[in-house]
């Protein structure tokens, strides 16, 4: 059998594992529900015990590391968690070394969607660049970066934060403190919100504000314009930073990528200048929910061994 490792993504509802082999070939995969209401120790419970059975059938002498994405702030040198909203109870605690004890492996512990961005960048739409972007639009947004084929981290893991950056200074107020914050412009939430706001039906997901757009309201595709605008705006200085070659987009909203790409290309096109002059490529991400599992799959096999 092929040396693999294992790649678990514990998200808001479903704790997923894979056994994936170095060629990025799902050996074995578990989906489960994320048991996030029954407390810390049952979740550490469910993802050992998950990783245990694909263990087991893919056998223990091929195992080559485990990664772990988990949304929040990963303190990267510690292994631990801090600020994440559906994990409050893993706050400062020691996860990483935790399930590495119970398991007996090597463990990495990554935020999820740094593991999503370099999901793509093994075996997703960013196959083979080394400097990229993921860009993921959800509840909020998150994002990864990649530089010379590694993470970004920051100095202490934080890095990526780009749902935070500003986008209009006068925007809508955001939890982190600040206002007009690219997640509160430009995430799923962000589409319900402005859809509640201009009374499209009682509580419209992004999906129905989505298919509304396709069926010709006019409401609906002027959401997915405003929308398209910040994600630009965004961009731009993303672009104008980083000079990298692609920046990927991913996430729900994903499918409405012809109503809002025009006003976000409009937009990148106005506000930067590196766009214009270069060849930047802004693309879909290929993976979707599986980019997390791949990335942290990835990054759970011993670094120098990957190429
Ligand atoms: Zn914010």
């Amino acid at each position: 059998m092929a040396q693999y490792s294992i790649g678990v993504d514990l998200g808001g509802t479903n704790l997923r594992a894979a056994a994936i082999s170095r060629d990025g070939e799902v050996l074995s995969k578990i989906v489960g529900r994320a048991e996030l209401s029954l407390g810390r120790d049952a979740v550490v419970d469910d993802m050992v015990s998950s990783i245990t059975r694909l263990r087991e059938q893919c056998g223990d002498h091929d195992l080559v590391g485990v990664g772990i994405g988990v949304p929040g702030f990963i303190l990267i040198e510690k292994g631990v968690i801090v600020g994440s909203n559906n994990l409050p109870e893993f706050e400062n605690y020691p996860v990483r070394d935790v399930i590495e004890q119970r398991l007996g492996t090597h463990v990495f512990l990554e935020n999820d969607a740094n593991a999503a961005a370099m999901g793509e960048r093994w075996m997703g739409a960013g196959k083979g660049v080394d400097d990229l972007v993921l860009v993921t639009l959800g509840t909020g947004i998150g994002g990864g970066i990649i530089s010379g084929g590694k993470v970004l981290h920051g100095f202490l893991g934080m890095a990526g934060g780009m749902g935070h950056m500003t986008v209009g200074p006068r925007g809508n107020p955001c939890g982190c403190g600040n206002q007009g914050c690219l997640e509160k412009h430009a995430s799923a939430t962000a589409i319900t919100g402005m859809a509640r706001m201009m009374h499209l039906g009682t509580n419209p997901t992004s999906e129905d504000v989505y298919n509304m757009a396709l069926g010709g309201d006019e409401k609906a595709k002027e959401i997915f314009v405003i929308m398209g605008r910040a994600l630009g705006i965004g961009l731009a200085s993303l672009v104008n930073i980083f000079n990298f070659p692609l920046f990927l987009i991913s996430g729900g909203p994903l499918p409405a990528w012809d109503l809002f790409a025009p006003s976000m290309f409009s937009e990148l096109k106005r506000r930067s200048f590196t766009y214009r002059k270069t060849q930047t490529r802004i693309e879909k991400a290929t993976l979707g929910n599986e980019a997390g599992l791949f990335g942290a799959a990835y990054l759970g096999a011993p670094q120098e061994q990957n190429h």
